[in-house]
């Protein structure tokens, strides 16, 4: 019997997990895919937003200017990129210097600092490929940027390192309360009971409370499609481009990623069936409007195309409560943007403010919050590389040629919690494949590495779990 169950293994789910292992209880962490990290988390712009777009009062305005404070310490404990880049809000009209002001000073009733507006030739100084037509901007100065996938597993692992459990490919599909605790089922049949549940289901945080007796979660889906351009183009942009945004939309951003690539998007599609696949029709929405935030915007250095699936709830706010209808259980959902910067703020009110009130939280002695960074090989001098390829030669054989990562990393990938057992898993936790071949040449070498450490037969390697299997026919 577990005091807590999570369910979903999002930012939220992993924020919310890592925060109760801080505290002497049994946990535990259900998600329905292969790996964790597989929804909204791993699909996003990567944005630590500053706190002004939210309106005042409103739990998304709330938790993300706590949120936005709480992120950069979490990552230095997790090894985890963080950068404090700064966002311009670009005016392109008279109209939008106005809006900037009513930003402006909504940021500052929600309590977000650094905040200034700043002239046309200001704005190209600090972005000299912006386009000639910008007028002003709203310059954020605490706005950030994370890699979402990195901190999301490592999040996981941290929690694991520090006693939680995981069940993954666990599709919570039914519940019943009995003598004060909940039994949930699996779609496989397998069973797991907790005193408590929190879900943090995302897009189907309806249906779970559902599920348990709760019906009062409205959840639609919104599609944000991506190009990201490679790591060449570093230093195109520095700091996070938004549109002011007008009664049209927000329009698109044009942002650098921790890792240096450029990242262009989203687009914003209502969605009655959510599907993550890519559209021309959409990636030539995210062309045009880029183009009218920079100039000379380098797209023959596109690498790929991806998209997200934002899940809001019909009370155009964060839900994250005691469930009205069921006792012991708590909702995280409609957690859109900004979600991601929302997460640390939203677990510590979810466990101190929450379960602290049905729970006793004792301190975890032995709760240790630090952990070694996914991507610490290449941080290394040459000569503690050599070191450690000297003691263990898998380091000294690079498998991904474009991002330089050896075996050694992508054994480490599938071997430490949360262990990765599909090659997109190896590629979230090392970014092996993540390069300019995406994954061309060392998909194979990957896969076979992962036969090797799960103990599997190479055609049981899927890409992303289920029936994803990467080869057909083959007898060994
Ligand atoms: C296009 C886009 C851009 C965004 N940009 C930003 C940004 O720049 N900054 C920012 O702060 N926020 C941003 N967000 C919002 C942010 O990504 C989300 O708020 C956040 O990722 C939500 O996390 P989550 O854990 O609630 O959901 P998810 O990451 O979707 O996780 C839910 C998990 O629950 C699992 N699950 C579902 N049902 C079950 C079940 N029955 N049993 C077990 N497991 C289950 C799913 O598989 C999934 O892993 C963006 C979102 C999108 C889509």
């Amino acid at each position: 019997m577990f005091d807590v169950l999570v369910i979903g293994g999002g930012v939220i789910g992993a924020s919310v997990l890592r925060e109760l292992s801080k505290y002497d209880l049994k946990i535990c962490l259900l998600e329905k895919e292969s790996d964790v990290c597989m929804g909204a988390s791993r699909a996003n712009s990567g944005v630590v937003h500053a706190g002004f777009d939210a309106a005042e009062g409103t739990l998304k305005a709330k938790f993300n200017v706590e949120g936005n404070l709480m992120m950069e310490g979490i990552c230095k404990e997790l090894g985890v990129k963080y950068k404090k880049n700064g966002s311009l809000v670009v005016a392109f009209s008279d109209e939008d210097l106005n809006t900037l002001q009513s930003l402006k000073a909504r940021g500052e009733a929600n309590g977000v600092g650094e905040l200034e507006i700043i002239s046309a030739e200001e704005l190209r100084e600090l972005e000299p490929n912006l386009s000639d037509e910008a007028v002003g901007a709203l310059y954020a100065k605490t706005g950030g940027i994370v890699c979402p996938y990195e901190l999301t597993i490592s999040l996981i692992g941290n929690a694991m390192d520090n006693g939680a459990v995981l069940y993954t490919d666990f599709e919570a599909v039914s519940a019943k309360k009995e003598k004060g605790a909940f039994t949930v089922t699996a779609s496989d049949g397998r069973q797991v009971q907790g005193k408590i549940v929190v879900n943090c289901a995302g897009l189907y945080s309806g249906k779970v409370a559902e599920f348990f007796g709760d019906d009062s979660i409205k959840i639609g889906a919104r599609k944000g499609e991506y190009i990201l351009l490679d790591r060449e183009c570093a230093g195109f942009v520095t700091r996070t481009l938004f549109f002011t945004p007008t009664k049209l939309g927000k329009g698109v951003l044009v942002l650098p990623t921790v890792d240096n690539n450029i990242l262009l998007g989203p687009t914003a599609e209502e969605m009655d069936i959510p599907d993550t696949e890519t559209t021309q029709e959409g990636l030539n929405w995210v062309i045009e409007k880029a183009k009218k935030m920079c100039k000379n915007i380098p797209f023959y250095n596109t690498i790929t195309s991806f998209a997200g699936i934002r899940a809001y709830s019909d009370r155009h706010d964060f839900i994250v409560e005691k469930s009205p209808k069921v006792e012991g259980l708590i909702n995280c959902a409609g957690i859109e943007s900004p979600g991601l910067t929302s997460a640390p703020a939203i677990a510590k009110y979810v466990v101190n403010g929450l379960i602290g009130a049905l729970l006793p939280l004792n301190k975890n002695v032995e709760f240790n919050p630090y952990r070694r960074p996914d991507y610490f090989f290449k941080n290394l001098t040459d000569e503690e590389k050599n070191q450690i390829i000297k003691k263990d030669p898998t380091y000294g054989r690079i498998i991904c040629r474009c991002e330089q990562i050896t075996e050694g990393e992508i054994i480490c990938a599938c071997t430490e919690n949360p262990r990765a057992t599909t090659v997109d898993g190896v590629k979230r936790r090392t970014r092996a494949g993540m390069g300019r071949c995406q994954g061309g040449f060392c998909q194979p070498y990957v896969a076979e590495i992962i036969a090797k450490c799960n103990n599997l037969p190479l055609t049981e390697v899927t890409k992303s779990g289920k029936k994803s299997n990467l080869l057909q026919g083959v007898s060994k």
